[in-house]
């Protein structure tokens, strides 16, 4: 019987449970401990020295404290990129802001530097100048760093990037989650390295940092008994899964590699198919870790639909997935404002997501490449 070729599933490098002994046998059972310290900073280094990482519970509890570090309060406006995953805007939604969804640019799938721009001066014209801006690195692939840093500054709104999906992602050689006032990891099961669930705030001081721990732990003030003067959470991230995560950092370069080579398999199988095109980056100041390989199919010359191609490779047992579908579509954001063209609305009408795990092995590439050829036959 045939296993069932998946999208994106973990990939274990062989010392994470070394670590998990490690804690059990020194009972760091607890969102605490020496696994948490040393994640972290094996993150600040392959980062670079200069940021400094909170550990979390997820990758959302990272957006959550990013916008309340920002001042993000009730009523006030945030701009997010409409083309991601829910967990990109829900923070907003927690805090009790509203969500101003931009469209993406062809190029990169990621925010558009004009119609944020466009964005911005709409609503200051509405008399509300944005707080935040939630910019993603969709698939691993940067986003127009320059021109949306140039934006942002402009008019002084601090960026938040969502580098959830774009861990060893670079921009002109740069660590994709050290551009933004704060940068998102996720470290959520179908990621490109796991701590089962888990998610980390990189920040640019030691007080941004030592705010989020605060903030992530109940927010406790310093006297002998329980005392609080702010709101806390629960959101730091256990010892136990910060073991994962630290054996996980051993092989995170091998898994980019390995992911990006998936994404050189589809340019290479696809190079002959007739309205089909692999998203690829767009020139050589960007370099994805191709968390997911994805494609367009253009129904006119391919003579097909992306949910032939996803109904087909079903067929065999093989995963794929349609583009996120824009948050402004959402029936759960119905209600808010959106700037921007159909760029992300055609992009989720004819994209599909392609199984990209690092652990995919020869056979498996096989059978994708041989049930493709049959769907485009
Ligand atoms: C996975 C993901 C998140 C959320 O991370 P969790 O760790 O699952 O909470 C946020 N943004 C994007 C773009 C993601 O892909």
């Amino acid at each position: 019987m045939k296993n069932k070729i998946w999208l994106s599933s973990p990939h274990m490098g062989g010392n994470e449970l070394s670590y998990i002994h490690q804690a059990f046998d020194e009972n760091w059972v607890a969102p605490l401990g020496p696994n948490v310290n040393e994640f972290e900073h094996s993150l600040e280094e392959f980062l670079n020295a200069e940021v400094k990482v909170a550990a979390l519970s997820a990758g959302t509890a990272a957006l959550h404290l990013a916008l309340i570090e920002c001042g993000v309060e009730h009523g006030d406006e945030v701009i997010c990129q409409s083309m991601t995953f829910s967990a990109s805007a829900n923070p907003i939604a927690y805090q009790g802001a509203i969500p101003i969804f931009v469209d993406s640019e062809p190029e990169t799938w990621n925010i558009c530097p004009l119609a944020l721009e466009e964005a911005i001066k709409d609503r200051m014209t509405n008399g509300k100048k944005p707080k935040a801006i939630v910019a993603v690195h969709l698939y691993g692939m940067p986003f127009n760093v320059d021109e949306v840093m140039e934006v942002a500054n402009k008019y002084e709104i601090p960026v938040i990037e969502d580098a959830a999906e774009a861990l060893g992602s670079t921009y002109k050689g740069k660590a994709c989650g050290t551009f933004g006032r704060f940068g998102v990891l996720s470290f959520n099961g179908n990621k490109i390295i796991t701590t089962s669930g888990g998610g980390a705030l990189v920040c640019h001081s030691e007080d941004d940092k030592n705010k989020a721990v605060f903030l992530s732990t109940q927010a406790r003030d310093n006297a002998p008994h329980y005392q609080h003067s702010q709101i806390g959470y629960n959101y730091r991230m256990s010892n136990i899964c910060a073991g994962i995560g630290r054996g996980q950092m051993e092989v995170l370069n091998d898994r980019v590699e390995a992911r990006r080579k998936m994404s050189a398999f589809y340019v290479e199988l696809f190079k002959n198919i007739a309205g089909v095109t692999v998203f690829t980056e767009p020139n050589a100041q960007y370099f994805s870790n191709h968390w997911l390989s994805a494609i367009i199919v253009d129904p006119a010359k391919a003579g097909l639909t992306r949910e032939d191609v996803r109904l087909g490779l079903l067929e065999d047992d093989i995963e794929s997935r349609p583009l996120w579908k824009p948050m402004h579509l959402q029936p759960v954001f119905a209600n808010s404002p959106y700037y921007g063209g159909d760029i992300c609305e055609k992009l989720f009408e004819n994209g599909l997501c392609l199984p990209s795990g690092s652990n995919l092995n020869d056979e498996d590439k096989k059978r994708i490449s041989n049930r493709i050829n049959e769907i485009f036959k």
